[in-house]
C-alpha cells in the first residue's frame, strides 16, 4: 500500500527485469505502474525461454573450486575489453545467491543434481532447470507483484520520453488497438523493455523486443553501449525457430553445403558458417544421429514435431538472439541521464564480444533489483519538478508497413555479418526515409512500432557502416 506522496516508478516491460523491478520498488513503498507491449509477463523473451530451449540454463560458479572471480576472469576474457567497468563485477559476485533466488521464486526443479560444463567452459557452471510444474515461467512473480498492488498497463508501448531540463520525467504512451496517447509522470523510468532482436526479420525474441531501450535512451540523450554488439544462433529453420542447445551445434554433426563441419568449432564458427551458407543459397543441416547423448534434447523435440526432421537431418537458420549491447549503465542501472534507468536485456556492458550462455536471466534479476535500489537512493536527490516538459520521441515514419517489410529485407542479410558497405547503405536508405514533420504519431501503433525499430536498427548498424567517402 503506497501513501498519498509516495514517488512514482513507471517500468517499461513486463519480462523478468521488469516484475523483479517492480516487486523492490512496490516493496520499498513506491507506486509503480509496469507498462507492457502485450499480456504481463507472457510477451517478452522471459517467457520464451523454455518455450524453445529444452531447459533453462543458470551460469553461476556452483562448483567447489570455482568462484566469482574465476567467472569474472572467463567473463573478462570473452569481452575482449568491451564490457563497462563494474558490472561482470556486480553480476560474479551475485550470481550464484541470484540463482539460487530465482530458483525458489519461480519455482524451478533442477533437471540434473549437478550442473554441466558448457562448450568452452572449464568448470561446470550451468545449471539446467524447467518451471516445476511446467506453468507460466513469470506467474509466481505477477502474483506477488498484485499482492504489492503494482498496476499494470497491458496492451501499452512507450512511445515517447517527457523531459524535464536534462532529466527524465515520464513517459509517453499509445495504448494499443486505438485511444486518447497518454502521459505518464514519474520520478523514476525503468527501461526494463528488453533486447533488439525483433530489429531483424529471424529471431527468438518476440516482436515487440524491438530495441525500444536504444530508442528510447537516443529520446533522452544517454549513452549507449555498444548497440551493434549482438549474438545471433543456429536455430531450426522450421519456426518456432527452436534453439538445438550449444552442446548439439558444437559437438554434432552439422553439415553445410553439403560439407560437414570441423570437430572442435565453437559455437560462433558454427553460426557463422550456417549464415555464409544461407547467404549462398545453400543449405545447413543438423545430423540427429542416435548415440550422441547432447542429442537428445534435440530428438526429444522431434518426437513431438516429426515435421522438423526429414531422414534424420534438421535444416537449420540464423536468428538473432540477443541484444549484448543496450542502454550503457553503471553498475546500479543508472544511465548518464537522471531520473532514467535500465536493466536486463536493454542494458548493455556486463558482457563484452563473447557472450556467456546462460546469463540473461540472472543479469535481468540482479540489475533490476540494483536499479530499484538506486532509485530509491536517488529520490532523494531529487529537485523539484520544472513546470515545462518537453516530449522527446522517434519521428514517425510515412507508410509504417512498407517502412517494416524493407527493414526486413535490408536487415536480413546483416544478422550475423555486417559488412560496412551494405550497413552503409542500410542507413543511408533508412536515413532518407520520409517522416512526418511532427513528433510521433501516439495514437498510432503501427507507426510507433515502425518507428521504434527504424531508430533501433540505425543505431545497431552506424558502428558497422563504413565511414562516407566524398
Ligand atoms: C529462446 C530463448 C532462450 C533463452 N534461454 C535462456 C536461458 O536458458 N538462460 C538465461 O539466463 N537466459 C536465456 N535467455 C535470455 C533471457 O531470456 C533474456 O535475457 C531475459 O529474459 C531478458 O529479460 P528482460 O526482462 O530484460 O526482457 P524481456 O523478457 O524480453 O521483456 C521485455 C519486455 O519489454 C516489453 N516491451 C518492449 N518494448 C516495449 C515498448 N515499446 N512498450 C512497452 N513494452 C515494451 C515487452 O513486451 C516485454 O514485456 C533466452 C532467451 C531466449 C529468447
Amino acid at each position: 500500500m503506497t501513501s498519498g506522496d509516495a514517488p512514482t516508478a513507471v517500468i517499461v516491460g513486463s519480462g523478468l527485469a521488469g516484475l523483479t523491478c517492480a516487486l523492490e520498488l512496490a516493496g520499498a513503498g513506491w507506486r509503480t505502474i509496469v507498462v507492457t507491449a502485450g499480456r504481463a509477463g507472457r510477451d517478452g523473451a522471459t517467457h520464451r525461454v523454455h518455450a524453445l530451449t529444452p531447459w533453462i540454463l543458470l551460469t553461476a560458479p556452483w562448483v567447489k573450486g570455482d568462484s566469482p572471480q574465476r567467472l569474472l576472469a572467463d567473463l573478462e576474457m570473452r569481452g575482449d575489453g568491451m564490457r563497462r567497468p563494474g558490472l561482470a563485477e556486480a553480476f560474479v559476485e551475485n550470481a550464484r545467491d541470484a540463482a539460487r533466488e530465482l530458483i525458489e521464486l519461480l519455482d524451478l526443479a533442477p533437471v540434473a543434481k549437478e550442473p554441466v560444463t558448457l562448450p568452452g567452459d572449464e568448470l561446470p557452471r550451468g545449471m539446467r532447470c524447467l518451471p516445476r510444474n511446467r506453468h507460466l515461467l513469470l506467474a509466481p512473480l505477477l502474483r506477488r507483484c498484485a499482492a504489492l498492488e503494482v498496476e499494470v498497463r497491458e496492451r501499452t508501448l512507450l512511445s515517447g520520453l517527457c523531459l524535464d531540463g536534462e532529466r527524465v520525467a515520464g513517459v509517453t504512451l499509445c495504448p494499443r488497438g486505438g485511444g486518447a496517447p497518454q502521459r505518464l509522470l514519474a520520478d523514476a523510468v525503468v527501461l526494463a523493455c528488453g533486447g533488439s532482436g525483433a530489429v531483424f526479420p529471424v529471431t527468438t525474441a518476440p516482436r515487440w523486443c524491438r530495441g525500444s531501450g536504444l530508442a528510447a535512451a537516443a529520446w533522452a540523450g544517454a549513452l549507449l553501449h555498444h548497440p551493434g554488439l549482438t549474438q545471433a544462433l543456429p536455430v531450426t529453420a522450421t519456426p518456432p525457430l527452436y534453439f538445438p542447445t550449444s552442446a548439439a551445434l558444437v559437438a554434432g554433426r552439422v553439415r553445410v553445403a553439403g560439407d560437414l563441419l570441423p570437430a572442435g568449432r565453437d559455437l560462433e564458427a558454427t553460426t557463422l558458417a550456417v549464415a555464409r551458407a544461407q547467404r549462398a543459397g545453400a543449405g545447413a543441416f543438423l545430423e540427429v544421429e542416435e548415440t550422441r547423448p547432447e542429442l537428445w534434447a534435440m530428438r526429444r523435440l522431434l518426437g513431438s514435431s516429426p515435421s522438423l526432421a526429414t531422414g534424420g537431418r534438421v535444416a537449420l537458420t540464423v536468428a538473432q538472439h540477443h541484444g549484448i549491447g543496450g542502454v550503457a549503465i553503471d553498475a546500479w542501472g543508472r544511465t548518464s541521464v537522471a531520473g532514467l534507468y535500465a536493466c536486463g536485456e536493454a542494458a548493455g556492458g556486463v558482457q563484452g564480444r563473447r557472450r556467456t550462455m546462460g546469463t540473461g536471466l540472472l543479469e535481468a534479476a540482479i540489475f533490476a533489483r540494483r536499479a530499484a535500489r538506486a532509485a530509491t537512493g536517488d529520490r532523494r536527490r531529487l529537485r523539484a519538478r520544472a513546470c515545462e516538459l518537453r516530449e522527446s520521441s522517434a519521428p514517425s515514419p510515412l507508410e509504417p508497413e512498407r517502412l517494416e517489410r524493407r527493414l526486413d529485407e535490408l536487415l536480413g542479410p546483416l544478422v550475423v555479418e555486417r559488412p560496412p558497405a551494405a550497413a552503409a547503405a542500410a542507413v543511408r536508405e533508412l536515413e532518407a526515409w520520409p517522416v512526418h514533420d511532427r513528433a510521433a504519431r501516439e495514437s498510432d501503433e503501427k507507426a510507433v512500432l515502425a518507428a521504434i525499430r527504424r531508430q533501433a536498427a540505425l543505431l545497431i548498424l552506424r558502428g558497422s557502416a563504413a565511414p562516407e567517402v566524398g
